[in-house]
């Protein structure tokens, strides 16, 4: 047989997936700047956590344990679950998609609230399925009975995101309770606690207090924002062995690196640990701070859980962002809504003073 002639043929492509928008990261910050577009955590990893990914990069000719065991055992001990309770992911962003593509097919519905964070409509779409996103109130946190009316025959997943990114609102218990309460067992819920660790309100929902009294909730944590390893990609879940089973399954196998798991494991250990909690206590201590700065300023800002602020600029937003990278801070805009700072460097905080007392 000859082979056929080229054409100008394009290759046929899952339209909805080629017309999907990638993942924007914030640009790099300028020289003597502040990278405050991507939550991180500014400190680099404590020595102990250096040192154990060290060793496990003199390793990396060989595959890692594909089910995190040592891992899952010792956030179940945590947890006070067994390790078939928990799901080590390759961050928690491939835990969502895994959740999702596991319960939502090709024309079920994913309701979560909007704005929140920008990784789900992709997600969703990719697994086939239809996003229904339900505003979030004045106060910017999520309208929770307004998600519960939205459930149809079709919903087959509904994400929480508390605190919200990026609106920094978290969900309190009393309203996660309500919810879970009116929503049908049969449908899967997500409680995304990236920031969980940043949380110092005691009204807030604790997904992990939640867990086992729930049959169709999943709680994801990660290890990239209070525990300062973004980098090496690790997050993991809690929630009924059935549902983390089926996310299991729609896992790309080996995801997860043996990088990624000694780097977690490390984090976990007392010493460190305590130094790294000891940071997100500064952390939280500086983004009330720096709100309440704000909010004498006359900023409108909203309540603040997470490692960062949410200012509502609504049709200044690029103006605003571009002010913010003339003096060298980097923060994340999204146009026509608003402009979401992460909590950093202690200097950050003064320089984003001095330029927001003028853009008020
Ligand atoms: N959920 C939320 C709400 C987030 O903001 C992020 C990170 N920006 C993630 C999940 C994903 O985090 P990772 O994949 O690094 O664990």
């Amino acid at each position: 047989m000859t082979a056929p002639e080229p054409t100008n043929a394009q290759v046929r492509l899952r339209p909805e997936i080629a017309a999907l928008p990638p993942y924007r990261q914030g640009r790099p910050a300028p020289a003597n700047g502040f990278k405050l577009s991507s939550n991180e955590n500014p400190w680099p990893p404590v020595p102990a956590v250096e040192r154990a990914i060290a060793a496990a990069a003199a390793e990396v000719n060989r595959y890692p344990d594909a089910t995190a065991l040592v891992l899952r055992e010792k956030l179940a001990e945590r947890y006070g679950v067994t390790a078939d309770e928990v799901l080590v992911g390759a961050g928690s962003v491939s835990l969502l998609a895994q959740f999702v593509l596991a319960a939502a097919a090709p024309g079920d519905e994913v309701v979560y609230s909007w704005r929140s964070f920008e990784a789900y409509p992709g997600l969703v779409t990719v697994a086939g399925a239809r996003s229904v996103q339900v505003p979030n109130r004045a106060d910017h946190g999520h309208d929770l009975e307004a998600m519960a009316a939205a459930v149809t025959d079709r919903t087959r997943v509904i994400i929480v995101c508390s605190p919200n990114n990026p609106t920094g609102v978290a969900v309190t218990r009393d309203e996660f309770e309500r919810f879970m309460a009116s929503v049908p067992a049969d449908r899967l819920v997500l409680l995304d606690e990236a920031y969980a660790e940043f949380v110092r309100d005691e009204a807030s929902v604790v997904g992990s207090d939640l867990i086992g009294r729930y049959p169709n909730l999943v709680v994801l944590r990660t290890f990239s924002k209070a525990y300062g390893l973004a980098g090496v990609r690790v997050g993991y879940a809690i929630g009924p062995v059935e549902i983390l089973d089926a996310a299991r399954a729609t896992a790309i196998p080996l995801g997860v690196t043996a990088v990624a798991t000694a780097g977690a494991l490390a984090a976990l250990e007392s010493d460190a640990e305590a130094e790294l909690l000891g940071r997100v206590d500064q952390l939280a201590h500086r983004r009330d701070d720096l709100r309440d700065a704000l909010i004498a300023q006359g900023w409108a800002i909203p309540e603040a859980q997470g490692n960062f602020v949410w200012l509502p600029t609504g049709e200044r937003t690029t103006e605003v962002a571009e002010r913010l990278f003339d003096v060298g801070i980097v923060a994340r805009a999204f146009p026509g809504d608003g402009i979401r700072v992460s909590v950093g460097e202690p200097e950050s905080v003064d320089v984003l003073l001095t330029v927001l007392k003028e853009l008020v």
